[in-house]
């Protein structure tokens, strides 16, 4: 059972605000508070910049979970029609959480990939330098 559900209309869950506000897994935003190096989308190739209206409107990575709130709340993405969808009610409210969780789990999973392959290799670069430290030592 996902956490974010049964909570009553209005409730915002984590995940939704990361999308509202920008703040979170996107790459303009974990770049600019230098987590990563660059902005761009790891999720398609269709942008440079990975910002929560790119995740929400255009990213290619999302198609699936978009066609189900797109069904959902029968209207497209436009920020205007999303905002009327969750004041509108439960359903579009949920809709719109449902699409923020699913969407904002995979991009957290797929961060926390990236930061576990960046850390194996800082290690593995370590270990490296040790063994050459070690091998220049005088015997
Ligand atoms: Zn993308």
């Amino acid at each position: 059972m996902q956490s974010w559900v049964n909570r009553k209309h209005g409730t915002l869950t984590f995940r939704l605000t990361q999308v509202l506000t920008g703040h979170g897994c996107f790459g303009r935003y974990l770049c600019r508070i230098g987590r990563e190096s660059s902005s761009g989308c790891h999720h398609c190739s269709d942008s440079f910049e990975d910002t929560a209206l790119h995740a929400v409107q255009v990213c290619s990575a999302w198609d699936e979970e978009r066609r189900a709130i797109v069904a959902s709340i029968r209207l497209h993405l436009s920020l205007s029609a999303v905002v009327q969808a969750m004041v509108g009610g439960q359903p579009g409210w949920d809709a719109v959480t449902s699409f923020c969780e699913a969407v904002m789990s995979a991009k957290e999973a797929a961060e926390r990939e990236r930061e576990r392959s960046a850390a194996l290799i800082s290690r593995r670069n370590n270990r490296t330098q040790r063994r050459t430290t070690h091998d220049l030592q005088p015997p």
